[in-house]
């Protein structure tokens, strides 16, 4: 038997946690997953613009979206040419796409 709370274990003939004062359950719940690593994310948007980049992020703050952008610490490879992608999770994708073609940063389709 285990306890809930605090997770002790106890012998079968227990009932109840003697720190905690809950009832045993025969079993633990499983650890809720709940980790960011496994979620997916899409490109959805690439530009040369740190301009773009700052305007973007506070749009997507303001909406809720899950995002982030890859190459964006690399200030240097920008100036130098290289892209800033925007990634999305993917079941937040489309809602960023519609968001940026209101604001015209992508065309519509
Ligand atoms: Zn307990």
């Amino acid at each position: 038997m285990f306890c809930p709370r605090c997770k002790s274990e106890y012998r079968d003939d227990f009932l109840k946690c003697a720190d905690c004062g809950v009832d045993l359950v025969s079993k633990l719940p499983p650890e809720p997953a709940g980790d960011f690593g496994d979620e997916e994310f899409v490109e959805v948007f690439s530009t040369y613009q740190q301009g773009d980049i700052a305007f973007i992020k506070s749009v997507l703050d303001g909406e809720g979206i899950t995002y982030f952008f890859q190459g964006e610490s690399s200030i240097m490879l920008i100036a130098a040419g290289a892209y800033a992608r925007l990634m999305v999770k993917a079941d937040e994708a489309q809602r960023a796409r519609e968001i940026l073609q209101e604001l015209g940063f992508l065309k519509r389709v």
